[in-house]
C-alpha cells in the first residue's frame, strides 16, 4: 500500500511538472485488488501527498477513506471494463482537451489522424465519450460503454482518460496522447500526409 501510494504521488508530481495537469483538475488512481487508491478532490497534482490519497471500493463504489476526486466514477468505469488495468490517469491537458472539443468522425473516433506509426501503434482508434457533466453517472456510463475496446479515450469537451497495466504505463500513454494531439494541432491549416490505409491494420494495437 505504501509503495503504491508513493508510486501514485510520484506520477502525480511528474504529470504536474510536465504541465499536463492544470490547476486542481486532473486525477489518477491505482487498483489494488478490489480497492482503488485515488488522488483527492480539489488538490493539485503538484502538491498531493500520500496521506491525502483516498480509497474507494471497486465492488460497490463505497468511499472507505479520504475525500476522492468527484470524478472517481470515471475510474471505476475503466477498471470494471478492463480487468488487466491497474492504473487510470484522467487529465485536462491542453492539446488532448483541444482535440476533445472537435467533432469526432462518423465512427465516433477522435480527430486524431494517423500521422505517425507510434500514434497508431500506441493509441489505436481513440473513441470520444459523449459530453456529460464532470463527475456525473452519465459521463461514467459513456466511458463504460467504450472502455472494453479502448484503453485510451477522450471525453467530449473535457479531456482524456487512459488506463494501463501499472501507473507508469498509463502515464506514458497519456503523454503519447497529448503529443499526438499536439502534432495534429501543429499541422492545422497545412496538408499533412497520413499513413497509407494498408499499413494501418498491422499497426493497430489489440483492444
Ligand atoms: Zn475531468
Amino acid at each position: 500500500m505504501t509503495g503504491d501510494a508513493d508510486y501514485l504521488v510520484r506520477a502525480a508530481r511528474h504529470l504536474a511538472a510536465r504541465g499536463l495537469s492544470p490547476g486542481s483538475s486532473s486525477n489518477l488512481s491505482v487498483r489494488i485488488g478490489t480497492r482503488i487508491l485515488l488522488t483527492p478532490t480539489g488538490s493539485s497534482l503538484s502538491r498531493v501527498e500520500a496521506a491525502d490519497l483516498s480509497e474507494v471500493s471497486l465492488e460497490d463504489g463505497t468511499v472507505r477513506t479520504g475525500r476522492p476526486s468527484k470524478e472517481y466514477p470515471l475510474h471505476l468505469a475503466m477498471y470494471r471494463q478492463r480487468p488487466d488495468a491497474t492504473a487510470v490517469v484522467h487529465l485536462h491537458s491542453p492539446y488532448a482537451t483541444a482535440i476533445s472539443c472537435l467533432p469526432p468522425d462518423e465512427q465516433g473516433r477522435a480527430a486524431l489522424p494517423p500521422l505517425t506509426p507510434y500514434r497508431v501503434m500506441r493509441l489505436g482508434d481513440v473513441p470520444v465519450a459523449p459530453y456529460a457533466a464532470p463527475g456525473s453517472a452519465e459521463l461514467a456510463a459513456g466511458v463504460e460503454l467504450l472502455a472494453a475496446r479502448a484503453a485510451v479515450l477522450l471525453l467530449a469537451q473535457h479531456g482524456s482518460v487512459v488506463s494501463g497495466e501499472g501507473i507508469d504505463a498509463a502515464v506514458d500513454l497519456a503523454e503519447e496522447l497529448e503529443t499526438a494531439a499536439q502534432v495534429t494541432l501543429l499541422l492545422h491549416g497545412r496538408d499533412p500526409r497520413t499513413l497509407p490505409p494498408d499499413e494501418l491494420a498491422a499497426l493497430r494495437p489489440p483492444p
